[in-house]
This record gives structure tokens, C-alpha cells and sequence, in this order.
């Protein structure tokens, strides 16, 4: 057997005629930067999320940077930043001139509730970051920062297509930010990104930033740079939007079936929540103390799982904070992330359950 965590070259057959087709239109265009297929996408994310506004950027980090810098966040302020994270939530405070706050998280691996406690009077902001495809409590979080006075900007970069309450992730704060870095739910053949704001003036100035401050050619209103999607990425992600309801019905099967072949290891702890409409089933992480062993027993099987991660930021050298991370910290040392994505059959899945009950009950 052999189960790569996830390979891309699995892309069903049809999927990639329709990719090649379309890089075919667009070579016969000529249009490589902007153009219909920006505004395309565009477009479908404002309709399909019910987002006032969408502006699509090069990647999911300048996304965040872009909406701290549209946000006025800068030299003297803080933001707080769950413990546990991709590097990119932290990294574009940095990149702007703020400092990240970190926060321990609960264990699902999401900003623990009493976030609060990080609030000072340089506090400018605070970033929930729906880990692994599952949003933050939304409702609770944005009532606490507008009675602070600070803003949020969701790291929605692994939640696209999650919903709480029928209302899309990204699009419960002054920014939402989206990635589509290839191995994410929604992913481009290379890198792209995207703001969701609810807000004119913020998306006006993230449009600007990510522009060269150009409101037309040649007029330039303010300091931006360049994060302007590719044109063919946008095509691609169009393409891809066609089958993405097909394929998020694909996941929440495999996690289904993961649920139940599992449910029975008491030495596991599954993410129970991942079948609601509050999760888009990005990744399916499960935690246990055996962690290092499991995942080179699963090795020796052929079947690949990943790290959704091995350090919390403020354990980095170039992140360092003391504080209390405990719970961030647990989930770096026993969770592992098993194979879940399209390309998958409820076979390799089957196999993979089966693997792991052998492991634990040989
Ligand atoms: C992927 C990701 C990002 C950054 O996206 P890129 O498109 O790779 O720059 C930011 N935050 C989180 C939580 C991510 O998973």
C-alpha cells in the first residue's frame, strides 16, 4: 500500500482537461494579470459567501498583511495571536511593525475563550484562527473585541466553505483572510489569496495597498505594493469552484468513515465536531499520547500523515514569549493529521482505520 498524505497529481482526469482548457484560453488571451477572471472570482466569492466585498491577492499572508496595514495596525501596537498557528498569522504582524500577543489555545486547538486577559491599551487587534477547517465561536469572540474597542481579522486561510450559523467564515469580522495555496480545501496551482471585508473604506484601501496605491493607472494615492492575483490562478480557482461542493461532499465522507472505524480507540481523541456545517473537513487531526509511534508505524505501512504543527510560535527563536501555552503545547506534541482529500477512496480510508486499530489493538 501506499498513501501519500496528499498528492496532487491525483486531481481527477476531467479536472484537469477543464485546467488545461482554460490555460489554453487564456494563452490564446494574452490577459496574464487582471481581467475577466479576476472579477469572475471575485464575483462568485461576493454572491456564494454574501461578502459586500472581495479582493483577490497574491497569497493568504499577504492577505493578513494587507488587512493589518488597511487597518492603520503598526509600530506600537499589539495584536493577539493564538499559540498554535501556521507561521503566517504572526509573521504578517511582524511584517507590518506590530507585536504578536500570543494566546494559549483550548484543545481543539482554537484561541481559548478568556483571550481577553492579553488586553492592554496598545491592544489594536485580535486574529481567531479556524484551525484545521473549524471556526472559532464567532459570535461570542466579535461581542468581546467591539466591547473592547479592538478589531478582528479571521485567518480563514484553512476554513473556506465552514459556516457557523449559515453565515460563511471570513465574513464575521473587519477582514477575513483566505488562502488558496494548493493544498488547501479550495487550492490554485500555485499561490493566491483573498480579503473578504463588510466594509467599504477598509476594502477600498486593501484594493489600493495590494495595487501600488493606484486607484487608476498612474495615479498613485498612497504606499502600497504589488499583491495582485495571477490572472490564470484566478482562472484555475474558477475551474476549481466548479467542483468544490463535490469534493467537500468527498471529505465529509472520508471523515465520516474515519469517525466511526475509529470511534472505539479510547486511546484517541477524534475531531468530533468535523461533520458540522461549523467545519470544511480541511484536515482531520486526531490526538493521542502515541502520536510518534503511530505515525512511524503508519510510515512503515505506506500511508503518510502530517504535523499540523510540531512548535508553537512563541517556542521559535524568532517568535519567542513566555506565558502559559500549555494546552497549545500538548496539541504539538499528540496531534497527527491523517490523509483527507478528494483524491482519496473510502478503501484507502478503510485501510487506514484498519491500519491504526491494528496498532492499537494487535
Ligand atoms: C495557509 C495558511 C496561511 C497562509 O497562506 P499562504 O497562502 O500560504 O500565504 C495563513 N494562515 C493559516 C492558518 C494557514 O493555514
Amino acid at each position: 500500500m501506499n498513501i501519500p498524505f496528499l498528492d496532487l497529481s491525483k486531481l481527477d482526469q476531467k479536472l484537469k482537461e477543464k485546467l488545461k482548457l482554460r490555460f489554453a484560453a487564456l494563452l490564446e488571451e494574452g490577459v496574464f494579470s487582471g481581467g475577466k477572471e479576476v472579477q469572475l472570482l471575485e464575483g462568485t466569492f461576493k454572491s456564494t459567501l454574501n461578502s459586500q466585498f472581495a479582493i483577490a491577492c497574491a497569497n493568504g499572508t499577504d492577505a493578513l498583511e494587507l488587512a493589518f496595514r488597511a487597518l492603520g495596525i503598526g509600530p506600537g501596537d499589539e495584536v493577539i495571536v493564538p499559540a498554535l498557528t501556521w507561521v503566517s498569522t504572526a509573521e504578517a504582524v511582524v511584517m507590518v511593525g506590530a507585536k504578536p500577543v500570543f494566546w494559549d489555545t483550548d484543545e481543539e486547538g482554537l484561541l481559548r475563550s478568556d483571550w481577553v486577559q492579553a488586553v492592554n491599551a496598545t491592544t489594536k487587534a485580535v486574529v481567531p484562527v479556524h484551525l484545521y477547517g473549524q471556526m472559532a465561536d464567532m459570535k461570542t469572540l466579535g461581542e468581546k473585541a467591539r466591547e473592547l474597542g479592538i478589531f478582528v481579522i479571521e485567518d480563514a486561510a484553512q476554513a473556506f466553505g465552514a459556516k457557523q450559523n449559515g453565515k460563511p467564515a471570513g465574513t464575521f469580522s473587519e477582514v477575513g483572510c483566505l488562502s488558496f495555496y494548493p493544498t488547501k480545501n479550495l487550492g490554485a496551482l500555485g499561490e493566491a489569496g483573498m480579503c473578504l471585508s463588510q466594509n467599504k473604506e477598509i476594502a477600498e484601501k486593501i484594493r489600493l495597498l495590494g495595487n501600488h496605491g493606484q486607484p487608476i493607472r498612474d495615479e498613485h494615492v498612497l504606499i502600497g505594493r504589488n499583491s495582485r492575483i495571477d490572472t490564470v490562478q484566478a482562472a484555475f480557482l474558477n475551474v476549481m469552484l466548479e467542483d468544490f461542493q463535490v469534493h467537500q461532499g468527498k471529505r465529509k465522507k472520508l471523515a465520516q468513515i474515519y469517525l466511526e472505524g475509529l470511534a472505539e480507540i479510547s486511546e484517541l481523541k477524534l475531531p468530533e465536531k468535523i461533520l458540522s456545517d461549523n467545519h470544511n473537513a480541511h484536515l482531520f487531526v486526531i490526538q493521542t499520547q502515541f502520536r510518534d509511534s503511530l505515525k512511524e508505524f503508519l510510515a512503515s505501512e505506506g500511508i503518510g500523515t502530517a504535523i499540523h504543527y510540531p512548535q508553537i510560535l512563541p517556542d521559535m527563536d524568532v517568535f519567542f514569549q513566555n506565558g502559559d501555552f500549555g494546552t497549545s503545547r500538548k496539541i504539538t506534541r499528540e496531534a497527527l493529521s491523517l490523509p483527507l482529500n478528494p483524491w482519496l477512496s473510502e478503501e484507502d480510508v478503510w485501510f487506514i482505520v484498519n491500519r491504526i486499530r491494528a496498532f492499537f489493538r494487535p
